[in-house]
């Protein structure tokens, strides 16, 4: 794989990283990103090579079988993992996805992002990721609980409040989260944080369910405001129909934006006179609370549904921003293409790495301004690390409370991105990178490297 790189040291580096794994393409992708918009860094301080190899490598990786019975009593065996990515700056935190792509190529991507993630929220969590091919679609809520304990059965043994604290991803809603735990509370006879994401009754935070939508818009105005505009009047295409798009929907709408788009793996919806509030809620009990599909949506007289196309050429329609808000490389270079035809100015990843490393470059060389997932949807595990704080309080925030926690976070999140980039001279997407990353390499050396 060649990488372009301007240090013959950080390109061995990302060689060695190769060679060790050659096959694992997302996590190579995450890594090479990473590694080229660290350059500047690395050139002032050299140390940082002995830092980066260490980070490219988990502290480590554990696989374990789920096995569980169907409803009609049939036998199924599928793989479980949890990698351990980095506890430099506090216990492993990050979420479980549970979809049939996953294998540990893209488990190890997604922590891998998540050590720079939570380094950039401003809260002591370190970086981690687990999951299972495991498909729940069409499986009945009793065969997900089934699922889930048995998971859960093994993963007990890796995880802890102080040790590695899970939560949620594609796949993991809230109800997944619910049996996940009680699963752990039966086994250890303990009532502990050990998750985030979990029901409002015992021991969930407010607005977590919110927060990753919610702050990747807080993200886009803070973007925007930099460059003296607003959200207000914006024209905004959205991919994705779960809880980061739909919540990111509703903050559009309410700070003035049209959202012309949603969409799930099958098609899109394109509303030109924009998705109202209704509609929203029309489209979030279809996908979300019934689990259904897209095309059972009724849209407006005016708007349709594209079936087998993503939203970013838009029919041939102009939009301002857009905001990918449904899983890895969904925007591909053709993709980019489409969005910038489409007069995009503006791309704030809600999904972690949905962009492409060329569907990138050809932002920048369009002059698109680019925010990558790491800092934009750093919103959900911000309120994540807010869950955890109160579950060692044992209290609970307001709403309120937590929401302007959240924003106050993007904002801090925003600066520290903008202030790495006029200090390394580069952009947003290598301000959070190397943001991220000093604070990690700061901990690691002070804890004495091994
Ligand atoms: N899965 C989310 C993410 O990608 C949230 C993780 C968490 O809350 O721990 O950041």
């Amino acid at each position: 794989m060649p990488g372009k790189f301007i240090s013959k040291e950080v390109e061995n580096l990302f060689q060695k990283v190769v060679k060790r794994d050659p096959d694992q393409k997302e996590f190579l992708q995450a890594v090479e990103e990473v590694f080229q918009t660290l350059e500047p860094a690395v050139k002032k301080r050299p140390e940082l090579i002995a830092v980066l190899e260490r980070l490219a490598e988990p502290e480590r990786v554990v696989s374990f079988r789920v096995a569980w019975q169907d409803d009609k009593g049939e036998q199924h065996v599928n793989r479980g993992f949890r990698v351990q990515f980095s506890s430099a700056i506090g216990p492993y935190k990050g979420g479980l996805r549970f979809h049939p792509s996953v294998n540990l190529s893209i488990i190890k991507f997604l922590g891998f992002e998540q050590i720079f993630k939570n380094a950039l929220t401003t809260l002591p969590m370190g970086g981690g990721k687990g999951g299972s091919d495991f498909d729940p679609k069409g499986r009945s809520t009793n065969e997900i609980m089934r699922f889930c304990q048995a998971f859960m059965t093994e993963l007990q043994r890796h995880i802890g409040k102080d040790t590695d604290v899970p939560a949620g991803d594609i796949g993991v809603s809230p109800r997944e989260v619910g049996f996940l735990f009680g699963q752990y509370k039966r086994l250890r006879n303990e009532y502990a944080g050990i998750l985030t994401g979990k029901g409002l009754t015992f021991g969930g935070s407010l607005i977590r369910p919110e927060a990753t939508g919610y702050g990747l818009v807080y993200f886009v105005e803070e973007m925007l405001q930099d460059k003296g505009d607003s959200l207000k009047g914006k024209k905004v295409a959205v991919s994705g129909a779960g809880n980061v798009s739909i919540y990111a929907v509703e903050k559009c709408l309410e700070l003035g934006a049209t959202v012309l788009t949603v969409s799930d793996s099958k098609g899109y919806i394109y509303e030109p006179e924009g998705i109202s509030k209704e509609l929203l809620d029309h489209i979030n009990d279809v996908k979300v609370a019934k689990r259904g599909s897209l095309s059972d949506v009724k849209t407006t007289s005016n708007g349709k549904y594209l079936d087998g196309k993503r939203p970013w050429g838009l029919d041939g329609g102009k939009y301002d921003i857009a905001l990918p808000c449904a899983t890895q490389n969904e925007i591909e270079i053709e993709d980019a293409k489409a969005l910038v035809k489409a007069g995009c100015k503006l791309v704030a990843e809600g999904a972690n790495m949905p962009s492409t490393s060329e569907a990138i470059d050809y932002y920048h060389q369009n002059k698109v301004e680019y925010g990558p997932g790491k800092a934009a949807n750093a919103g959900g595990v911000a309120v994540s690390g807010l869950e955890m704080s109160q579950n060692s309080m044992r209290l609970n925030w307001t709403s309120e409370e937590v929401d302007q926690k959240l924003k106050d976070i993007m904002k801090a999140i925003f600066k520290s991105c903008k202030e790495a980039a006029d200090e390394y001279n580069t952009n947003i997407q290598g301000g959070a990178n190397i943001a991220g990353c000093l604070k990690v390499a700061d901990a690691m050396i002070a804890q004495g490297l091994y």
